[in-house]
């Protein structure tokens, strides 16, 4: 409900705000290597560690797998991703909350806004002030967030229950320990590096985007969320945070990629496969490829790990196994995919002087509601 309005809005305002079509340009590229080096850092670790922890392996000669069956779901080729990211028609776009092409057509509209003088000058007013009220719907809906966020947990812990995780608890585990290590290390060293914020104060700031993406597993719908919180509690400005945030929602997803480095390994292990070192590269650049054509919704990175099975001549069915214990990963992975969209989003800022430091380093500076304090 709120996504598709909130980014056409804050879009339209953020590059108004820029005021300058070369910048805008700057700003995309930054961002999408930014993000493809993030992803290509996750997945390496996610490799590298389940390379040296050997999930999955046998201590028998027979193989792990008998009798799992898994039917891979359409992934579209990567031409038509690239292709499809052109609306056919942008109503249609808007109605179905194509992330992309909504983001290619808002983008598209509000450069010609920008050309228009005074016509333009005008709409970008008045986008403002619909941005405003769109943001307050949001700060609306968030203060029920907490009654939701319960209710999803709730039907998650009592439908998936701990039962399913102790026979895969190896994978889990790792994936698990993969993932907060890139959160607390990786991702922190960006945001401290790379924009000068205390990786405490960051991690604070975006608890509640993170709980939220916990609770729903989409980075798509928490884009509201993440969007409040690295411009109002970071500080970052909405021209940089309103093209970053949503397409980094769609393009990268460093835990999806993280679970995909170990679950390929694992799945492997199972199926007593060696994998050689070049697989290992097509690995890396499928997940990145993958990502990029997929959405932040529940249960996509499922259908990437599909295709990335594909390519490296893994057999599909495989997924069958470690499918049990994946909407508990998707929950964690999808917390740690929005975090890396809100580093680099603070990142590509702080390059441009669009970190306001003052409200960095308020403590209080946008609270809408806190989460994990309401509880
Ligand atoms: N649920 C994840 C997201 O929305 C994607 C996935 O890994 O399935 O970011």
């Amino acid at each position: 409900m709120l996504v598709v309005p909130l980014v056409t809005f804050s879009l339209i305002c953020g590059v108004a705000g820029l005021g300058d079509v070369g910048l805008l340009g700057r700003i995309g590229i930054k961002a999408f290597l930014l993000y493809i080096l993030s992803t290509v850092l996750a997945i390496s670790l996610g490799l590298t560690l389940a390379t040296l922890f050997e999930p999955g392996k046998s201590d028998s000669q027979r193989p792990l797998i008998e009798g799992i069956e898994f039917t891979a779901p359409e992934a579209p080729p990567f031409t038509d991703v690239l292709l499809n990211i052109v609306p056919g028609n942008p109503v249609a776009a808007f109605a179905d909350g194509e992330m992309l092409q909504i983001i290619f057509f808002v983008i598209l509209f509000a450069v010609a806004m920008l050309m228009s003088g005074e016509p333009g000058r005008q709409l970008a007013t008045t986008a403002e002030k619909l941005n405003e009220v769109m943001m307050r719907v949001v700060t609306l809906v968030m203060s029920a967030a907490p009654i939701g966020v319960f209710c999803l947990l709730a039907k998650t812990f009592s439908v998936q229950g701990v039962g399913l995780i102790l026979p895969m608890a190896d994978y889990f585990l790792l994936v698990a320990g993969c993932l907060l290590l890139h959160l607390l290390v990786t991702l922190n060293l960006l945001v401290w590096i790379g924009a000068k914020i205390n990786p405490l104060v960051f991690l604070r700031k975006m608890r509640s985007a993170q709980l939220f993406a916990f609770s729903t597993a989409s980075s798509n719908a928490t884009i509201p969320v993440t969007l409040q919180s690295v411009e109002r509690r970071l500080g970052v400005n909405n021209s940089i945070a309103s093209f970053t945030v949503p397409f980094g929602a769609t393009i990268n997803m460093d835990g999806t990629a993280i679970m995909q480095g170990v679950a390929t390994v694992f799945i492997a292990n199972a199926y007593g496969i060696d994998l050689e070192f070049s697989q290992y590269l097509v690995i890396i650049g499928m997940a990145v490829l993958a990502s990029i054509g997929t959405a932040g919704v529940p249960g996509v990175g499922l259908i990437m790990l599909a295709m990335v099975f594909n390519q490296v001549g893994l057999p599909v069915e495989g997924i069958g196994l470690i499918i049990g214990v994946d909407r508990l990963l998707d929950m964690m992975r999808t917390a740690v995919n929005i975090t890396g969209d809100a580093a680099v989003t603070c990142v590509v800022a702080a390059g441009e002087q669009a970190i306001d430091r003052s409200v960095t380093d308020d403590p209080e500076a946008g609270q809408i509601i806190d989460l994990a304090a309401a509880r």
